[in-house]
């Protein structure tokens, strides 16, 4: 077990200890059992966008610093990227920045654009980083609960509105959503974008899932509508969106003023990160309509082999309109306590999940709910399907 930070570890960040990652993924070794926890695939992303990596590498394209504001290659097929899939036109000059993961955007974007005190919304449950970021950059967490209802996660608009105070600096948006796997409707989006407007408010929009969206569901960008283009931070991940969780190539898109600002942190951060990785990267964003239609069918298999399973498991299944995660109720098994239930699953069914309650500020809205990863090879669910059907009696 490692030590605890506790005796040194300032006032900002003294309730962040360790993540639940890190106790869940070493329990899953200690147990050997399957890890459902943590969001990473388990298969690499296509094989010829390793190959550019590795091309670059050898021709020494990225091996010392890169440009801070990310190679030209990168920030031009970013700007194409999204122009191509949303109509949405940066230069790439001014309004594109990479950065070390979509972990860095979000960071260098909040202590970038809050002053301490500035109120900062964000739904919850949410990505663990968020809240710690905030409270790096000295702001203050105001959380939004997103509550299931019909088979999904939803917003409650007039809880969002309420939430807006004379203090409110931001609002942390994030579709396709971790770890409810809702995607913000069009109606949604519009009722946060008026907001924004009528409030005179900053979004920074996490956006990493952008490509895992199934069914009738449809990512669209927060920056597309009315009066949000200046006032819209958007951020997406080459980890999530190309399978190379390991790169770490982030990038952020926003006016160039916004883009400016969150430069000024992010070169107090890393400076520059994965310099070759940028250039396969660029090539990746390029990859046909093809590469990412079949992306996503794929990823819509595995979600679907899993969320059979876990409901013959008895599990309640909130099935996702996109990113790589089920959340499910487990009060259906005669639980109550996500905690509870993770610690033990993998000596009772040989799994690992993440006990949702740690993505929430009111624990106890979280309690039921617990979060499996479906980025897994077929094989690997089958077997946590079969090992949790011990579940069932
Ligand atoms: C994985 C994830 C990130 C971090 O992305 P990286 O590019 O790996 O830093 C950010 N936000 C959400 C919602 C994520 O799930």
């Amino acid at each position: 077990m490692t030590s605890s930070a506790r005796p040194f570890l300032n006032r900002r960040l003294a309730e962040f200890g360790t993540t639940i990652f890190a106790e869940m993924s070493a329990l899953a070794v200690r147990t050997g059992a399957i890890n459902l926890g943590q969001g990473f695939p388990d298969t690499d992303g296509p094989e010829q966008v390793r190959e550019a990596a590795v091309r670059a590498l050898r021709d020494g394209r990225g091996n010392q610093y890169p440009p801070g504001p990310g190679v030209p290659e990168l920030r031009t097929a970013v700007a194409a990227h999204q122009l191509r899939r949303y109509g949405l036109s940066y230069d790439p000059e001014t309004e594109v920045l990479v950065t070390a993961g979509a972990t860095e955007a979000i960071a260098a974007s909040l202590l970038a654009l809050l002053e301490p005190g500035d109120e900062v919304i964000a739904f919850e449950p949410y990505y663990d980083s968020y809240a710690a970021c905030i409270a790096m950059a000295g702001g203050t967490r105001v959380p939004v609960t997103l509550r299931p209802g019909d088979g999904s996660f939803r917003l409650d608009l007039d809880e969002l509105r309420d939430a807006v105070t004379d203090r409110t600096r931001l609002l942390l948006i994030n579709t396709p959503h971790n770890p409810t796997g809702t995607v913000l409707t069009r109606e949604e989006l519009t009722a946060i974008a008026e907001l924004a407007v009528e409030r005179d408010l900053l979004v920074v929009t996490d956006e990493v899932y952008e490509h895992l969206v199934f069914d009738e569901a449809e990512h669209v960008p927060l920056a597309t509508f009315p009066g949000m283009r200046e006032r819209t931070v958007t951020i997406g991940s080459a980890g999530k969106s190309f399978s190379f969780t390991g790169w770490k190539v982030g990038w952020v898109t926003a006016a160039a003023g916004l883009v400016a600002a969150v430069r000024s942190a992010k070169q107090f951060l890393t400076y520059v990160s994965s310099g070759p990785f940028q250039y396969a990267v660029a090539e990746a964003l390029a990859l046909p309509d093809s590469y990412f239609a079949s992306f996503r069918a794929d990823m819509l298999a595995r979600r679907d082999l899993l969320a059979a399973g876990l409901e013959e498991a008895g599990f309640t299944v909130f099935r996702p309109a996109g990113t790589y995660f089920i959340t499910t109720d487990i009060r259906s098994l005669g639980e109550a306590d996500g905690f509870t239930f993770c610690r033990t699953l993998p000596e009772r069914a040989g799994v690992v999940a993440i006990p949702n309650g740690v993505f929430y500020d009111h624990r106890e809205e979280g309690a039921p709910f617990v979060r499996f990863a479906f980025c897994k090879q077929t094989d690997v669910l089958e077997e946590a399907v079969s090992r949790l059907k011990a579940l069932a009696g």
